[in-house]
């Protein structure tokens, strides 16, 4: 439905990220008139700058490694090298097509595309350029961009996740600040690409967020694979001469390289729009909501990276989704954020969803852990890869975290939210049968084991 002439809309959205153009697309599906105003491309981060253009990288590098060792499986193969441009013509072919297909439908929905930077003025109004758009609700999506540390500043050597997407050629030595999730995928990338790595990061592990257990056998594959790690320190500086971009460390130490990576996390994009002025709470950059994504400003809610919480793309579109149907008044039940899956797309990949043993021992009396090898995995010994499914239960009660690790792991967190949100019991999952030889076997043989009646499993 478009807008009557008076330029009213039952929803107008600022930003047309993932957050933006779900709840755009969920707002026309529900019959509501849309305005979705975009100062970038549709899509946001995600497609652009972030999940899609980092997992075809993901996929190249997924590629070169079985080049170079092709004897393992006793297929000739060698490797030359790696041509970025060839790289970035399929990273870019990727996220075109789906760009193209991204605005096709918001085109057959018939919302209302406005393109140009909004602020909000007031309430019920966003202006982009000359134009007031208002409407009986206004949705705030304005997504994130990456931080960087004070005084180290973006520039020639030093990049953030954004220019590393477009670097020409494959750098000898890097160094990159931060071992979060986006910190170990290019980790993981520029080392399959052939460059020397050292990820330094100021908390005690690697993927901090995880379950222990996960980050000590992600730092056990990297030193495998020959990734430097620097866990427990502090960066001091950075500074940049001819071709080397040299990174102090509170330990004295330096490190050379040709590349400086930060990746030390994503702050909202909230300042200067309006949020404030319009009544909306803003704490430390970030709006603050109700659990049903209300501002507190009547008809002003937010959606994704603004809110704090995880900065995932899907946890973005079921917000949208959340929010417009909220605005058409179908009372959506609340998103539990624990229930969110979340992938790390390294190698080895990374799984997980619910709570870490940690948390739960938190949150209940007594717990129940189990951690299921793929050693004993058939899939997993044929892929030649190594890590565990290790499940945690509340002790007599259903299953409330699932973390899991090993290449292609990502694939599995599917059934892994099932049975999280679904809470189910580790009886209920052993009862059902996992195809032979999948990888998603060993989610069945970790429930099995944890039901008592353990099958492929070492101890
Ligand atoms: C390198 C990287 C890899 C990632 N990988 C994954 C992954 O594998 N899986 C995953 O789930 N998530 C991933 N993410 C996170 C994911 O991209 C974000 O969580 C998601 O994009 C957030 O959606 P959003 O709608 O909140 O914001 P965004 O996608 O940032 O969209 C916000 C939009 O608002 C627009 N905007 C901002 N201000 C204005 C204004 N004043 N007027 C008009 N428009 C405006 C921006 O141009 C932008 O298009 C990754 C992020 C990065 C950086």
């Amino acid at each position: 439905m478009s807008a009557d002439a008076a330029g009213d809309y039952d929803v107008v959205i600022l930003g047309g990220g993932s957050g933006g153009y779900a709840c755009a697309l969920r707002s026309a599906e529900l019959g509501l008139s849309v305005a979705l105003v975009e100062k970038g491309k549709l899509g946001g981060t995600c497609l652009h700058v972030g999940c899609i253009p980092t997992k075809a990288l993901l996929h190249a590098a997924e590629v070169a490694d079985p080049a170079r060792d092709g004897a393992h499986f006793g297929v000739k193969t060698t490797f030359e090298s790696v041509d970025m441009s060839g790289v970035h013509s399929y990273k870019d072919g990727v996220v075109s097509r789906l760009h193209k297909g991204l605005q096709g439908l918001v085109k057959a929905a018939k919302i209302d595309y406005v393109e140009g930077a909004g602020v909000l003025d007031g309430p019920n109004t966003v202006v982009v350029g000359d134009r007031r758009l208002t409407g009986r609700n206004v949705v705030l999506a304005t997504g994130s961009y990456p931080r960087t540390l004070p005084g180290l500043e973006i520039g020639g050597r030093i990049m953030t996740s954004e220019q590393a997407l477009t670097i020409d050629h494959v750098p000898a030595r890097v160094v990159v600040l931060g071992g979060g999730v986006i910190g170990v995928e290019f980790a993981s990338v520029f080392k399959s690409f052939g460059a020397e790595v050292t990820v330094v990061e100021a908390l005690p592990r690697l993927v901090a967020a995880e379950d222990e257990a996960i980050s000590k056998q992600l730092e056990r594959s990297f030193r495998k694979r020959k990734i430097a790690f620097k866990t427990g320190v502090r960066f001091t500086g950075a500074t940049q001469s001819g071709d080397v971009v040299t990174v102090s460390l509170e330990s004295g130490e330096t490190i050379e390289a040709d590349l400086l990576l930060v990746a030390v996390g994503r702050g909202p994009v909230t300042e200067g729009l309006g949020f404030e002025a319009a009544g909306v709470t803003v704490d430390r950059g970030f709006v603050t909501t109700d659990e049903r994504l209300r501002t507190g400003v009547q008809g002003v809610y937010a959606v994704g990276d603004i809110v704090p919480g995880l900065q995932l793309a899907h946890r973005g579109f079921a917000q949208g989704i959340f929010v417009a149907e909220e605005i058409a008044g179908l009372a959506p039940a609340v998103i539990e954020e624990s229930g969110i899956p979340r992938v790390t797309y390294c190698d080895p990949e990374i799984a997980s969803v619910g709570l870490t043993e940690a948390q739960a021992r938190d949150r209940y009396d007594e717990v129940e852990t189990y951690e299921y090898n793929l050693g004993g995995n058939g899939k997993s010994q044929i892929l030649g890869t190594q890590g565990f499914v290790k499940l945690v239960r509340e002790k007599g009660g259903p299953v409330v975290g699932v973390h899991m690790i090993g290449a292609r792991m990502g694939e599995q967190v599917g059934e892994a939210q099932l049975i999280v949100n679904w809470e189910a019991h580790p009886e209920d999952v052993s009862g059902l049968i996992h195809a032979h030889p999948t990888q998603n076997e060993s989610l069945g043989e970790a429930h099995l084991a944890l039901s008592g009646k353990p099958l492929h499993a070492h101890a």
